[in-house]
């Protein structure tokens, strides 16, 4: 009697709100999603023709911003750089939710043989490179400014309020230069309004049309490794008159094939230690003073990656020892554990099968050894980064082109469905948290 008399209470209590508290009809935002489609795709490849690198993306900015102004959003420029928020404050009530692209380019020469592929160059640590959109990031520029135009149209109807992140350099910041997604958070991007969760997307190989991501860790945390090592320069010939700091460098690069082999416990997270450079000599028979190695360290694990870090040391430590040489080791971190918050992660499926229908999102992936700055924003508040299959149409995705190669391009079929799961992620999850 009293479970059904609380019962009345609260269908009275819902009652004067229940015409509003109805869900957006899925129709509504599937045609406003087709009709903003072919704009989609002109931007797209307008930013994949005219790409900009990391802390560089000025046209690219001022085209989100103006286009963010047009529609009557809120825009704050130069963020972090060049970075755009833009804040889309709804009809009815709500919380607030954030949606986030990345902005820059790569430094790849461009090989796709597209129409609109680039010509443009740029400067990287300090040498003129050709400048690539390798990454997809003109997607998701063109995916975002589309489901901007598709909210504001719906704007009487949305329950809160929305935050766009147009946010620069997620490849990382030039050397000597701070950006990214730590640098957009520090300058107020999750500030005024503060939104309670944030969606993110990637395209990548996959079959088109397949959304996919995982509950906790879904991307690597990465940390850059720097060796430097100290010798003593000889001849060729005299090997014993020196400290051979070319053979040190082999050997540090044997021992730390077998860290992660042999002393990471494979039945719980993936681990990865990869050393990618070697630099030293300048002669076939000088055995040269210095050699400096870069790497990098991927892990899912916070007490590992600590772990992981302290034998990379000692390894490279008690060799250079025994050589006689000198050693400085250093990392850099460039992003922790991509951690898709476990409740949100199950919370947001049903508006990405709404997106791409059920039988295409698989919320159960393998983790990647890739590593994504959309991890800072994780850290201050609850978010859930999945990615779009996008590979051409019958192409096996394990032979298609992987991000950051010459041939990479996406399939321009997924361009509405990041435009539709943007918009669900954010109005479903609006509509659920919204107080009656
Ligand atoms: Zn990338
Ligand atoms: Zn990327």
């Amino acid at each position: 009697m009293k479970a059904l008399a609380s019962f009345f209470a609260a269908a009275l209590a819902l009652s004067p709100l229940a015409a509003h508290a109805d869900p957006i009809p899925l129709a509504n935002v599937t045609q406003r999603v087709d009709a903003v489609t072919p704009k989609v795709v002109q931007w797209r490849r307008d930013i994949h023709a005219n790409p900009e690198l990391a802390n560089s993306e000025v046209r690219t900015a001022r085209l989100v911003a103006a286009h963010l102004r047009r529609l009557g959003i809120e825009v704050r420029e130069r963020v972090a750089h060049t970075g755009v928020v833009g804040v889309l404050r709804g009809g009815l009530p709500g919380p607030v939710v954030a949606l986030r692209t990345d902005m820059d380019a790569l430094p790849v020469l461009e090989a796709t043989g597209l129409p609109f592929a680039s010509r443009a160059t740029g400067t990287f640590n300090g040498a003129s490179t050709p400048v690539t959109h390798a990454c997809g990031h003109d997607a998701h520029i063109a995916m975002l400014m589309g489901a901007a135009e598709v909210l504001a149209g719906m704007k009487a109807q949305i329950r809160g309020t929305i935050v766009f992140i147009f946010q620069p350099a997620e490849e990382g910041p030039p050397a000597g230069q701070e950006g990214g997604a730590p640098m957009m958070i520090a300058e107020g991007a999750l500030a005024n309004p503060a939104p309670a969760a944030i969606f993110g997307l990637h395209v990548v190989p996959g079959v088109p049309g397949t959304v996919f991501y995982r509950p906790e860790g879904f991307m690597a945390a990465a940390d850059q490794i720097n060796i430097a090592l100290h010798g003593r320069q000889t001849h060729g010939a005299w090997p014993w008159q020196g400290i051979d700091v070319i053979s040190l460098s082999s050997a540090i690069v044997s021992e730390l094939n077998t860290v992660a082999a042999r002393t990471v416990d494979v039945t719980a997270t993936p681990t990865i230690v990869t050393i990618a450079t070697i630099n030293g000599g300048v002669r076939y028979n000088i055995i040269p003073q210095d050699v400096t190695m870069t790497g990098t360290l991927r892990t899912f694990d916070a007490a590992q990656r600590e772990t992981i870090k302290k034998r990379i040391e000692a390894t490279v430590m008690n060799l250079a020892a025994s050589y006689g040489a000198r050693a400085e080791v250093t990392f850099r971190s460039s992003g922790a554990v991509t951690f898709n918050d476990p409740a949100l992660s199950a919370a947001v499926l049903p508006a990405l099968q709404e997106a791409a229908g059920a039988a295409n999102v698989n919320a159960a992936s393998r983790p990647t050894m890739v590593s994504e700055d959309f991890s800072a924003f994780q850290e201050k508040i609850p978010g859930v980064f999945y990615h779009l299959g996008a590979s051409a149409d019958g192409v096996d995705p394990s032979t298609s082109p992987p991000n950051h190669s010459p041939q990479f391009d996406v399939n321009e079929k997924v361009l509405p469905l990041g435009v539709r799961t943007h918009v669900l992620s954010a109005i479903r999850y609006l509509e659920a948290n919204a107080q009656p």
